[in-house]
């Protein structure tokens, strides 16, 4: 379960942050499932290393614009592409009335299947593999908010075991792996827990926007990995957040603290905290942090893969360093403003570069040896890279500056 976020301001966009989504990947299954569509997601996931022929679930919270814009672009394009077979969208009352209405009026025909779900609380979806569920938030429209949790696995059957017991080949070893008892004809008996790990308990991701503090969200987000919590102002903002139903980021961590989640990513924010403003979103950090402590900022195109044994994932740099906080640093020190973007932009080109490079593609055009090609990938399939400053960090012995030519 990887997550990347593709937008993470409220509202409106800014020159660093688009509007809301959030992209849940399943190498597994070769599956993305996004979590909202503000406008322009189409146009982030080009940016990113996710491909856009793979989006199979598309869940949205509610229908205020900034979480919906984006998805008649990105339905339409799907079709475009012609690699997408079906789609299933899953959202409020009247989001299947709101997607009828621009099918209808724009003429569009979609040549793979579309299928509309309205939710109520409780369960989405599920597959025996993944479950999703979600719970009425409290906002100005019905909102809702998505946990996904993945199934747990079985534990390792250990055959070398069984083998070296003198238990026979066959059914006997099928029923051993599920746990069961078996009685051999010379009378012995096995008990299959024995032969087997523990269970490898299911990761769970769980997002929650727009939304000022509410129970229902500590109810969803029990005992989760990751919770995605909006967090629209900052702690002294409080009487902007309970009269537009939004949360500040210490009633984020509130949720993220009661619910008792191993980690909790702030997203959703306002406009008025970007760089250059008196307050920051590193403050509404330091003020979630104080409440609950392992606590990140979301920032666009940020990848984190939910580790499988539940502990938190060290391979990411924490947000409030320098690397993951350059693109806001970059923004805050650069003029003039057109030089910003485009800097922006190249400063971060190379990770995304090398989140697609082959191997062969990074002995060549970087003059490394193999060793090295393969440490990257390696690190690579552990984590993808957000930004240049971390390749920087890791690998100080490679001259970066030309990737973002030469791929
Ligand atoms: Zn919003
Ligand atoms: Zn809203």
């Amino acid at each position: 379960m990887e997550i990347t976020f593709l937008g993470t301001s409220s509202g409106v966009p800014t020159r660093t942050r688009n509007v809301s989504s959030v992209a849940l990947r399943l190498p597994q299954r070769k599956e993305i499932w996004l979590f909202d569509c503000g406008e322009a997601t189409q146009h982030q996931l080009l940016r990113s290393d996710l491909r856009t022929s793979q989006i199979r679930r598309i869940f949205i919270t509610h229908m205020h614009g900034d979480h919906i814009f984006g998805l008649m672009g990105l339905l339409a394009s799907c079709g475009l592409a012609g690699t997408v077979s079906q789609i299933d969208v899953y959202g409020p009352p009247t989001l299947d009335r709101y997607i009828a209405s621009c099918l209808r009026w724009s003429v569009m025909r979609l040549p793979y299947k579309l299928q509309v779900h309205t939710v109520e609380p409780g369960e989405v979806f599920s597959d025996g593999e993944f479950t999703v569920t979600c719970r009425l938030l409290h906002h100005r429209v019905p909102a809702f908010g998505y946990r996904v949790t993945e199934g747990d696995r079985p534990g390792r059957f250990h055959v070398e075991k069984a083998q070296a017991l003198g238990i026979p080949f066959g059914p006997l070893y099928g029923q051993l792996k599920q746990g069961k008892t078996i009685t051999l004809e010379d009378g012995r008996t096995f008990d299959g827990r024995d032969f087997c790990d523990p269970p490898q308990r299911g990761r769970s991701m769980v997002y929650c926007t727009d939304t000022v503090f509410c129970d229902s969200a500590v109810e969803l987000a029990q005992q989760a990995d990751v919770l995605i919590h909006e967090a629209t102002f900052s702690h002294q903002e409080a009487n902007l957040a309970f009269a537009r139903l939004h949360s500040t980021s210490t009633m984020a961590a509130q949720v993220a603290a009661f619910a008792q989640v191993k980690l909790l990513f702030l997203t959703h924010f306002s406009a008025r905290y970007a760089p250059g403003n008196p307050v920051q979103v590193e403050d509404l950090l330091a003020e979630a942090q104080a409440i609950f402590p392992n606590t990140r900022l979301a920032q666009d195109f940020l990848h984190y893969a939910i580790p499988r044994d539940g502990q938190i994932c060290a391979e990411m740099p924490p947000s409030d360093s320098p690397a993951a906080a350059n693109i806001d640093t970059l923004e805050a020190t650069l003029e003039p403003l057109e030089a910003q973007t485009v800097a922006a932009d190249a400063k971060n080109a190379p990770a995304i570069a090398i989140n697609r490079a082959t191997r062969q593609q990074m002995q060549q055009k970087l003059g490394i040896d193999a060793t090295t090609a393969n440490a990257i990938l390696e690190r690579r399939r552990q984590q993808k890279f957000t930004c240049l400053g971390e390749l920087e960090r890791l690998y100080p012995q490679v001259d970066w500056s030309a990737l973002n030519v030469l791929f």
